[in-house]
């Protein structure tokens, strides 16, 4: 038995070699809204209840996710810099009390977006190719992606999908929770419908102009057409495996409100695909609890089609140990710990998503 000390060494040796993927976070909402900036370190209760105080005087909503009562001190790009992140994945998702105006919505967090990686270029740019993130990673800063979580601010129109592409979007999931004109999501009792055919085109459309295709919040039926209707590898940028692909539905607390069936045989057809499986933090009782998901996908279908998809955002109590993105080597020295090989670590830290970005991407 190692002392306690080599597996810490080893764990952030691999660490800090390891090009180190996020593939979820809505930290452009609360940046947009005014709340923090990027470069904004906010402090983070540990293990506490996740709750902030009001600013005096504030008229912002106060409810879920992310209003002045959320903590929000999870994603700072020094907390990203103090975890050895490589690159966050910043998702454009538009709320429901906006959909009124979601693109004007969607532009404004783009414009953050960007607004951010220049005013700390010297710290983190914005990626959109494999080179580009091994670069970052050479001169020793990280990496952003922009991506989309739900169709709603394209309307009916698919042509703006070209435009996103132009903005920077390199991965996109066709739905949030709801459904809209793209595809159905992960509603409450909702279980038919999937995609529809402007859905299935946006599919095509994005294997074509080399956008990651995002399963991540699509129910059943509309995971299985994504799969199917998409030329190329996808994502599911951040889920619990364990809680949405159990090996029997009645083993999810999500049962029977969410459809949870075909567990396994998703999981197999996400590694058929050459997909790769986020794993988020959220609800998550501690790091252990984490990890314990990425065994669960690594030992159904392999140890590459599974990675990180924090999603830290909207939670009531944080899990222990993984507070925030500073506490991402913990995730490590536990997978060293456990005896997982180095190559594996790699693979499961960005690796995987690496792989898939290199066959989507068109750089
Ligand atoms: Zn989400």
């Amino acid at each position: 038995m190692p002392a306690a000390k080599t597996i810490e060494d080893r764990a952030m040796e691999l660490h800090s070699r390891a090009i180190v993927i996020d593939c979820h976070s809505d930290l452009l909402m609360p940046i947009a809204d005014g709340f923090t900036r990027l470069a904004t370190d906010l402090p983070v209760p540990e293990s506490a209840a996740w709750t902030f105080e009001v600013p005096e005087g504030s008229h912002r909503r106060l409810d879920w996710p992310f209003g002045a009562t959320s903590c929000i001190g999870q994603y700072s790009l020094p907390k990203f810099e103090r975890g050895g992140l490589t690159v966050q994945v910043c998702a454009v998702f538009v709320d429901d009390h906006e959909l009124d105006r979601a693109l004007k919505r969607s532009l404004d967090m783009t414009w953050w977006f960007h607004r951010e990686m220049e005013d700390n270029r010297d710290r983190i740019e914005h990626v959109c190719g494999c080179d580009e993130i091994r670069r970052v990673k050479a001169a020793g800063k990280c990496g952003a992606v922009l991506a989309i979580e739900g169709f709603e601010p394209l309307g009916l129109d698919l042509r703006l999908l070209d435009l996103f592409y132009k903005m920077g979007v390199r991965m996109a999931g066709l739905a949030h929770n709801r459904r809209n004109a793209w595809s159905d999501g992960t509603q409450h009792y909702v279980k038919t419908g999937g995609l529809t055919t402007l859905g299935k085109q946006a599919v095509r459309r994005m294997n074509e102009m080399g956008i990651v295709v995002d399963v991540g919040h699509l129910n059943t039926v509309g995971f299985w057409e994504s799969i199917e209707a998409s030329g190329a590898p996808v994502v599911l940028s951040h889920r619990s495996p364990r809680k949405f692909f159990p090996l029997k539905p009645e083993d999810s607390p999500f049962h029977p409100a969410y459809d949870v069936s075909q567990g396994r045989e998703r999981l197999e057809a996400l590694a058929r695909n050459g997909g790769v499986f986020g794993v988020f933090f959220l609800a998550a009782r501690d790091v252990e609890d984490v990890v314990d998901d990425i065994e669960y996908v690594a030992k159904l279908v392999g140890v590459d089609h599974v990675g990180l998809g924090s999603d830290l955002y909207g939670l009531a109590k944080a899990p222990q140990g993984l507070e925030d993105m500073s506490k991402l080597p913990a995730i490590t020295t536990s997978m060293v710990r456990r005896g997982y090989t180095d190559e594996d670590i790699l693979k499961i830290l960005g690796g995987n998503f690496m792989r898939v970005f290199e066959k989507v991407w068109r750089r």
